[in-house]
């Protein structure tokens, strides 16, 4: 039941959309896959006046790997589209695992990448692989178009540095180098459920030892956290001790709520960032 009646608008481009915005102001809102907005707009969290529909622009639906080793995904791509895609999964299978694990089937089949970055849930899959990624979103008002990386995206709780007539069109993603392995890690109370703590790690390692190292923590803090503190611990160390050489965890502030304490969910990070580590150690070193 729809708390308040809204005027229905539908965009043919993103200008266009990106015009509506600047049209009718903090009264709009944009509605994608609609999978965070309208549960949003049913239990009356947010009422706009206006909603403005994209789920119909030709733009936005493509998944390409560049020659340049970028992956370039549209905004409105779906999470089903994504997790089925044997394109990206041979390029960066961290994307499609992710999109594979969020919500359920319906859940997927309509929601979509740029609405899940738009709406900044800390615990969010997708997120937490561009911050762990370095991806970049590109992001336009019809005027103008900027890049922005993932970690100056990601503001805090539901908090982006969009522009109220900003839109994202795209993500540049880089595909798995030479080297490389990865994991994703996550912990929900029930399948489908958001997740209480989620781990993304890349490791990059040649002749046993570890060369470079990502590692990136959802749900965990108002935003996905790049574990830094972490992975200066890694470099250099053995592939086979990898586990035994996490530090001390700073970045992270779990809060506690119905799904665990904060307690639990700063052992479960610990628990995810060494199993994480291991898969990823472990599927490294391999040659392109
Ligand atoms: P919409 O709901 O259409 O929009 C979401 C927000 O983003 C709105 O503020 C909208 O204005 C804005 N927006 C949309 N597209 C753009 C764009 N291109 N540029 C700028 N702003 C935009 N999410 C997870 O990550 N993991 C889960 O496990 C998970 N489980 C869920 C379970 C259920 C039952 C439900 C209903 C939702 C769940 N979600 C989960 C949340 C949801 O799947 C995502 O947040 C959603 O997919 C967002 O995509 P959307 O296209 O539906 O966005």
């Amino acid at each position: 039941m729809f708390t308040r009646p809204f005027r229905y608008e539908r965009a043919g481009q993103y200008t266009h959309a990106c015009e509506l915005l600047r049209t009718h102001g903090d009264d709009a809102k944009v509605i994608a896959g609609g999978q965070s907005l309208l549960p949003m707009i049913n239990l009356g969290l947010v009422q706009p006046e206006v909603v403005i529909d994209i789920s119909r622009l030709a733009e936005g639906r493509n998944i390409t790997v560049d020659a340049d080793g970028y992956l370039t995904l549209g905004a409105l791509v779906t999470h089903a589209r994504l997790a089925a895609d044997t394109g990206a999964r041979a390029a960066q299978p961290l994307l499609p695992e992710a999109a594979s694990l969020i919500g359920n089937g319906r859940v997927r089949n309509r929601g979509t990448l740029g609405g899940s970055l738009a709406h900044a849930d800390p615990a969010a899959e997708l997120p937490l692989v561009m911050v762990a990624l370095g991806a970049t979103y590109e992001v336009t008002s019809g005027h103008a178009s900027r890049s922005v990386r993932a970690e100056d995206f990601h503001l805090g709780f539901f908090t982006t540095s969009l522009d109220a007539d900003e839109l994202i069109v795209s993500v540049r993603a880089p595909v798995l180098g030479p080297g490389w392995g990865w994991s994703f890690q996550e912990v929900s109370r029930r399948d489908g459920d958001f997740a209480m703590v989620s781990v993304a790690a890349l490791i990059r390692s040649a002749d046993g030892l570890v060369v470079e190292a990502r590692v990136a923590a959802g749900a965990v803090s108002d935003r996905p956290v790049r574990l830094a503190d972490v992975e200066s611990g890694l470099t250099g160390c053995a592939v086979a001790d990898i586990a035994s050489r996490i530090g001390p965890i700073q970045a992270i502030r779990p809060a506690s709520d119905t799904s665990a304490t904060a307690r639990y969910k700063q052992r479960l990070t610990r628990v995810l960032i060494a199993r994480a580590l291991e898969e990823a150690a472990g599927r490294s070193g391999q040659a392109a």
